[in-house]
């Protein structure tokens, strides 16, 4: 029997009409490209993204193509957004933080049509469009086009005086909505497609209390760019409650970012470890306090304890771990205390919000050892993570990859993590960067996490070196604070104690800067290149 139920289907221009029509008053904050704070609601914004349609029908975008954007956090970048996924076309963002060469392969393997773009992505597109034939128009998201070789408008003039009310929907929920390559550490990036209803149903998600608990009441600052990982499905997630929406553009240094959280009354935001490193350094040197906010999402890469303990003791901030990848829209596990852990306090809370968490609903999670066979739940064991849902990837874009999928329907996330008995994950490697020492398996995550407490240590990252007799033992390599030189003997003393002792790394190195990859985590490829030749002490004492 069927539901006496009407159809509605779930598609992503109801949550920015919804947005317009009940909470159109609820303002949008934009540090602009041009330098000044800009300000905006809601129905302003809905009103200028049903221009962009038009401007996109006009230029011949039909559902299904793809239009690109590269730009920051900003609300002409929202209004592109919904101004594409509106009309059933397919909105593609591109990271302008990867090579040339990359973007150019991703461009051509998108299918990229139109590209709109913040004008500081000029000398990039100089370099790139020649090589991206299949991108015919191009738009800078600002007041003045800059001046370029190749022709181009501003996003100002190109919508001016376009009808507010260009008709959107009407396609199937099931239709693609969103296209994100992933930064894809070996071969070439994989597209994530996105649909219209999966990335409803990750917005409605995330909103649950034990995950963002984002309300009306909030304001919403989004420091995760808008062109990774589907920006945390924040701008779906944030328009759906009618949260004020703040958008920090391309300034994310620890003063910029302080600003805008004091004077626009921010209570909630988002973003990878490295950005609350670079705000507390900020906090400290200054003397500054955070007075409005109350709660951080961290994910990306693993939030370091200093990072929970400063944010809670110095500032108040409740720090909420999160888990998840661009395959997984990205948000799938989140670390908050059940009811047996929340009475606690937050000394013996901390060691479970360290780890990533638990699962959101319509989600499921296995843990398998490399013959597929699944693995206990006790928090000791490591396995592979395969996830499944209706917000995980089936398959990459142009059957990238191949299948993904195994005969249960779960993906692997290629991450290595371990399950305790109260249900929280928690990751120990990425399967290609765990330490294997004697047929046993090292965590350069756990390493990392406790070296970057040390003093002296600005970034910390742990790699396998060959060795004769383990097959692999790790290396320790830092970056230390400007003017701070901590010594070998100094990093060792620190770890002792803190982890196993077969763990210890068997030298440390010393360089100016560890190399992050574009979306801000440690770049393990790189260092390996750099350190491929490297001897350990330890394996010519074996040799
Ligand atoms: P991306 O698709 O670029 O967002 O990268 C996803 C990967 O980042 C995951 O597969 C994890 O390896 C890592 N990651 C994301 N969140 C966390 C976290 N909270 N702790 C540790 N690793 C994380």
């Amino acid at each position: 029997m069927r539901a006496l139920m009407q159809d509605w289907s779930l598609t992503l221009d109801k949550i920015f009409d919804h947005a317009a029509r009940w909470h159109g008053e609820r303002e949008v904050v934009t540090r602009s490209v041009e330098g000044p704070i800009t300000r905006s609601t809601y129905a302003d914004l809905h009103r200028r993204a049903k221009q962009v349609s038009h401007a996109l029908l006009e230029a011949g975008v039909k559902p299904g193509d793809r239009v690109a954007t590269m730009g920051w956090n900003s609300d002409r970048h929202l209004e592109a957004w919904y101004g594409t996924i509106g009309i059933g076309a397919i909105l593609h963002t591109l990271n302008p933080r990867l090579f040339p060469e990359q973007i150019v392969y991703i461009a051509n393997h998108a299918g990229d049509e139109v590209l709109l773009a913040d004008p500081a992505c000029a000398p990039l597109l100089a370099e790139i469009l020649p090589q991206c034939p299949g991108i015919r128009q191009v738009v800078f998201l600002s007041e003045e086009a800059p001046e370029t070789p190749f022709p181009a408008q501003a996003y100002e003039a190109w919508i001016a005086g376009r009808p507010t009310d260009t008709p959107w929907g009407g396609f199937d929920e099931n239709d693609a909505a969103g296209l994100c390559y992933t930064s894809g550490t070996t071969g070439n990036p994989k597209g994530v497609l996105y649909g219209h209803r999966s990335n409803y149903l990750h917005a409605m998600m995330t909103l649950q209390p034990d995950a963002l608990n984002l309300s009306a009441r909030d304001t919403v600052m989004l420091i995760v760019p808008m062109y990774h990982a589907n920006a945390w499905g924040v701008m779906y997630s944030a328009p759906m409650v009618g949260a004020k929406l703040v958008l920090p553009g391309q300034k994310l240094d620890g003063a910029s970012l302080h600003e805008l959280i004091e004077t626009e009354g921010v209570t909630y935001s988002a973003g990878v470890p490295t950005i609350w490193q670079m705000l507390l350094t900020h906090l400290k040197e200054t003397g500054g306090k955070l007075t409005t906010l109350q709660r951080v999402t961290v994910g990306g890469s693993a939030c370091p304890e200093s990072i929970f303990r400063t944010l809670h003791d110095d500032y108040g901030v409740d720090v909420i771990h999160g888990w998840g990848m661009t395959e997984t829209s990205p948000l799938a596990t989140v670390s908050v205390p059940s009811p047996e852990i929340a009475d606690l306090g937050f000394e013996a809370q901390l060691p479970y919000k360290l780890k990533q968490g638990r699962l959101l609903c319509n989600l499921d999670l296995k843990l398998v050892n490399d013959a597929g066979e699944r693995l206990p739940h006790d928090g000791k064991t490591f396995g592979r993570l395969l996830i499944k849902g209706p917000t995980i990837a089936s398959g990459y874009f142009r059957a990238e990859g191949g299948e993904v999928l195994d005969d249960e329907g779960f993906f692997d996330t290629g991450d290595v993590s371990t399950i305790d008995p109260e249900g929280y994950m928690q990751i120990t490697d990425r399967a290609k960067d765990v330490i294997k020492s004697g047929g046993e398996w090292i965590s350069s995550i756990d390493i990392e996490n406790i070296a970057v407490g040390a003093d002296g240590v600005a970034c910390a990252a742990v790699i396998g070196i060959a060795h004769p007799k383990w097959d692999e033992r790790p290396l320790l390599i830092i970056e230390p604070k400007p003017g701070a030189a901590p010594t070998r003997e100094q990093l060792l003393t620190y770890l002792e104690g803190k982890i196993a002792k077969w763990w210890m790394p068997d030298d440390v190195a010393f360089v100016e800067k560890i190399p992050l990859g574009a979306t801000g985590k440690i770049n393990k490829l790189a260092l390996r290149e750099t350190f491929k030749d490297y001897k350990l002490p330890s394996a010519q004492a074996a040799e």
